[in-house]
């Protein structure tokens, strides 16, 4: 409700979120598109928790985010989110099960249920056949989909994508996007980033920001 984000200069207050008023609900899959600059990846880093609002409040899954110090909001965030980037962020060195193994072993997981939970979703995502692959041994749409089973192997209830497709092919950016689909079908919360209307179609519902205004998205 009426978020505002500054960013300071010096001297110099840069308003660049102004008044947003959005509510995401359980099971959608929404985009947020807008050009470059208009402040999509600085709205994600709020919604994720990355940030707080300079104005604004701000309820995820029932906690106003101003009641909580900073253990409780990273508590709140491993817990409900999940984030996938257009970089990917997978650790070079370690394989596609490594990789996605790493938030259950912070989460201290015994070693036998990760395993379960990584095959699980790595199959899930239709990797089955990779799992020792390093990440430079796979092709760009299955090193995201690696991140986006490492985004989900811990549960949460949102997955949080940042330009998914970003750094992929069209072609490689559709099968990312079938994937969101099925995973929103299974009940998964999606918001998902982007400046491509193409893809912001594949949402069931896009709002639209553009130089830090939002709103909803008819054509
Ligand atoms: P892109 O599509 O290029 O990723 P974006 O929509 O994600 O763009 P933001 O990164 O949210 O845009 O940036 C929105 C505005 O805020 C821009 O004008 C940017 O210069 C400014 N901005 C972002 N981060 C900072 C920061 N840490 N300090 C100062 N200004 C910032
Ligand atoms: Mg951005």
């Amino acid at each position: 409700q009426k978020i505002c984000k500054s960013y300071y200069m010096g001297e110099e207050e840069l308003e660049v979120l102004h008044d947003i008023n959005l509510t995401i609900c359980h099971g959608e899959f929404l985009s947020v598109l807008g050009p470059s600059g208009s402040g999509k990846s600085t709205l994600m880093n709020i919604i994720g928790c990355l940030d707080i609002p300079t104005k604004g409040i701000y309820v995820l899954a029932g906690n106003n985010i101003d009641d909580l110090d900073e253990i409780e909001l990273a508590r709140v965030r491993n817990k409900e989110i999940g984030f996938v980037f257009q970089s990917f962020q997978l650790l070079p060195r370690l394989t596609a099960l490594e990789n996605v193994e790493l938030p259950l072993i912070y989460k201290g997981l015994p070693a036998s249920e990760r395993k379960r939970l990584v095959k699980q979703i790595l199959e899930r995502v239709g990797l089955a056949e990779k799992t020792h692959h390093l990440p430079n041994q796979l092709s760009g749409g299955q090193q995201q989909r690696v991140a986006i089973a490492r985004a989900l192997v811990t549960g949460p209830s949102i997955v949080l994508a940042d330009e998914p497709t970003g750094a992929l092919d069209q072609k490689t950016g559709e099968q990312v996007m079938a994937l969101f689909e099925e995973l929103n079908h299974d009940g998964r919360t999606i918001i998902m980033i982007t400046h491509d209307s193409n893809i912001a179609r594949h949402a069931t519902r896009v709002v639209h920001i553009l130089d830090g205004y939002l709103t909803e998205w008819e054509e």
